[in-house]
């Protein structure tokens, strides 16, 4: 009888186990971080922080406001990349798709500025949404987060649903904003699992917003981070409908 129930309880525990093991049906929400909401910080002025600044003399100058020569359309890379170029910036053209840069990238420095339109339009994910996506995969949100709330894992200075920025220091929509950041690529073993994952040190308006934060894989809207082994990648920039512009972009590989 002992015997019985002991294996009864052994079964229970097998399949408490199995419940554990079963894939977690997931939606948008259960991979939003809302709590705690990053604190505003007022960046520095234009003396001090590094916006406006040219590329140092051994960058790549991926766009000087001339034109698009250096970016391909991030759906066929045989194709013109299909942003819009006007008063020394580029502008996305929603619907028409991201970009790309023709080069790949391994580790790297970037610097790269960008602005949500003036005309405050939508909340939420919906206003003023672009992205930086780093090696062509994570992605570092572009977004209006000027008074408007998110999920802090998907606000301005975010690693995509996965790790929120330290603080808000962002401006209002229609001035011009800079990200900074600097990256190291994750290495893969021949199996292709990860050895060393990728990291990110991310200034906005010259305030650290992500310090050495380790990129957990992919992030996807709805999901979690994967990751599958790649070489280097391009630089991307999203496509989320809204006219977020960019200029003064400029890399030099580490
Ligand atoms: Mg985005």
């Amino acid at each position: 009888m002992k015997r019985i129930i002991l294996s009864a309880l052994g079964l229970l525990t097998l399949s408490g186990a199995y419940a554990q093991l079963k894939p977690e049906k997931m939606t948008p929400e259960s991979s939003e971080l809302w709590d705690p909401e990053p604190r505003l910080v007022t960046p520095g002025t234009l003396t001090g922080n590094l916006l406006g600044t040219t590329a140092p003399s051994d960058a790549l100058v991926l766009f000087d406001g001339s034109g698009l020569d250096q970016w391909v359309s991030s759906e066929d890379a045989k194709s013109p990349a299909p942003f819009t170029v006007k008063d020394g910036a580029m502008t996305v053209a929603p619907k028409k798709g991201g970009i790309q840069t023709r080069q790949e990238f391994g580790d790297f420095q970037l610097h790269i500025e960008w602005r949500s339109p003036s005309e405050v339009k939508g909340s939420g994910q919906g206003r003023g949404n672009s992205g930086i996506f780093l090696q062509g995969i994570y992605e570092l949100q572009v977004l209006d987060s000027y008074n408007n709330r998110t999920y802090a894992n998907g606000q301005a200075g975010s690693i995509y649903k996965q790790t929120p920025p330290l603080v808000n220091p962002v401006k209002a929509p229609g001035e011009w904003q800079s990200y900074d950041v600097i990256y190291t690529a994750p290495r893969f073993n021949k199996d292709g699992m990860v050895t060393v994952p990728a990291y990110v040190t991310v200034l906005l308006n010259g305030v650290v917003v992500q310090l050495h934060t380790q990129i957990q894989g992919t992030t996807p809207y709805v999901g979690r981070p994967i990751n599958k082994p790649h070489g280097k990648g391009p630089i991307s920039l999203q496509d989320h409908g809204d006219l977020v512009s960019f200029r003064n972009i400029w890399i030099r590989e580490l």
